[in-house]
């Protein structure tokens, strides 16, 4: 069980990440995944009135605060309308209507769980991560990088004219993704692979391949044997690496035709 000696909601993100210097401090999103661990907390600072929970449209960028609930990207205008509604039918994989209501932004992208199916839908987008002390940073980079006592203020995801598509296998609806793949097509192929189990990562070799040689028919054949060769797989509780490699080849392929 989860237990916590004192609970806090600060009223600004200065005042939580001075709390979360703290020894044995955890910031709260919609507490869905927090509360299946067995720990004892000291300190719970819960950013509920921390005045994160916004969605801005610029003339370039969607802003998104990180107390912004999963739902409210089925909801909102802007964001269920971006990219052809790309993101509200990703969103809309994720668990019942009831646990997108809780769960946001900051408690998905911050732990970059391996499983997470919005950071492989956001990887082929030009998104952005916004840290209280260590600045802004690509999700890129974000996940290749090593990050304590921070927290996720926003993402930014720049509007651009690009097509996306999300593929997935699970053994139910309700389960984790065995694997997930995203692909976008802009100026460039972007093509992510997630639950690996591991958390998601861009196939390189078979973007460059795409992006050199262009789209059609053959090499998005080629492309998508790329990119199940040069992704690392690993084993676990649901399937094996076997299994996950012969998954992508399949999926990449799939998600690469329809953007075609
Ligand atoms: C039963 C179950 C099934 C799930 N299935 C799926 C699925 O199929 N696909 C999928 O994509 N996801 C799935 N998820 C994960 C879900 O999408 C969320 O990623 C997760 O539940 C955390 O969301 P939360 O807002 O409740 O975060 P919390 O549980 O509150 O926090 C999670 C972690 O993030 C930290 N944190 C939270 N907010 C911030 C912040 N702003 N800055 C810094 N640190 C922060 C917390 O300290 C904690 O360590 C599932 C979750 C559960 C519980």
């Amino acid at each position: 069980m989860l237990s916590f000696k004192s609970y806090i909601k600060p009223k600004n993100i200065k005042e939580a990440y001075d709390l979360l210097q703290n020894n044995n401090a955890e910031i709260i999103g919609g507490a869905t995944f927090l509360r299946l661990s067995n720990r004892k907390v000291d300190l719970a600072i819960d950013l509920i009135d921390a005045g994160l929970d916004y969605i801005k449209d610029t003339e370039e960028n969607v802003e998104i605060g990180s107390m912004v609930t999963i739902s409210e990207f089925e909801e909102n205008p802007i964001l269920s309308n971006l990219f052809n509604g790309y993101l509200k039918n990703v969103a809309e994989t994720i668990l019942s209507f009831q646990m997108r209501n809780i769960i946001t932004i900051g408690g998905t992208l911050y732990p970059k769980y391996g499983f997470s199916d919005l950071i492989t839908a956001l990887l082929v987008l030009n998104t952005d991560i916004y840290l209280y002390h260590s600045g802004k940073i690509s999700l890129e980079e974000y996940l290749k990088t090593k990050v304590h006592k921070d927290i996720l203020e926003k993402i930014v995801i720049k509007k651009e004219k690009l097509k996306a598509t999300f593929h997935y296998i699970r053994n139910s609806e309700y389960d984790f993704s065995i694997l997930n793949v995203a692909v976008s097509k802009g100026k460039k192929v972007k093509i992510a692979v997630g639950a690996r189990p591991g958390v998601a990562t861009l196939a390189y070799k078979a973007m460059e391949y795409l992006n050199k040689n262009g789209l059609n028919e053959n090499n998005i054949k080629e492309a998508a044997k790329i990119a199940a060769e040069e992704i690392v797989f690993a084993d676990d509780i649901k399937t094996s690496k076997e299994y996950r490699k012969v998954v992508c080849e399949a999926l990449v392929r799939r998600a690469l035709l329809e953007v075609m």
